[in-house]
């Protein structure tokens, strides 16, 4: 385990946050829930456990988008911070998700995965050669690397 620290919030400042460590991935979903909950055509998520996550100032406010699953928001403004709920893997236990933008610093945060490609906007890809899955990687298919210029 690095000390590796990264900090976050929403816009307001209201709901502060740090994670320590690696994130566990950086995805691209592409899921109809998450573009959703951001408004936005493709939404880029880091993992980290919740051993690894710290929440200071306002409590998060959370909304359960399906059963397990809460996706947290500002209440003051709203910004949509993350997806959360049980992993698969007991040992990550609660996890975290948090929309990227949400970091202070993004940057340092690469995504190496697309997830749930072909539930995207069909006008949108991006021009990179990640490989992109049917679903979640663990549990789903690749189904190319790069983007679909077959329409
Ligand atoms: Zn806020
Ligand atoms: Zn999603």
């Amino acid at each position: 385990m690095t000390d590796n620290k990264l900090a976050g919030g929403c816009m307001c400042g209201a709901v502060r946050y740090e994670t320590t460590g690696e994130a566990l991935d950086v995805i691209h979903c592409h899921c109809a829930s998450c573009r959703k909950h951001n408004g936005a055509p493709v939404v880029t998520l880091a993992g980290f456990a919740d051993a690894n996550v710290t929440f200071s100032g306002d409590d998060r406010k959370l909304y359960e988008s399906s059963p397990g699953v809460g996706r947290a928001f500002c209440g003051k403004c709203g910004t949509p911070l993350t997806w959360e709920g049980n992993a698969d893997d007991a040992e990550i236990g609660y996890l975290f998700e948090f929309h990227i933008s949400t970091f202070d610093t993004p940057d340092v945060l690469v995504p190496t995965m697309h997830s749930f490609y072909p539930e995207r906007i069909a006008w949108f890809d991006i021009a990179d050669d990640l490989p992109r899955y049917e679903e979640f990687s663990g549990a789903s298919p690749i189904l190319r690397h790069g983007p679909d210029t077959s329409t």
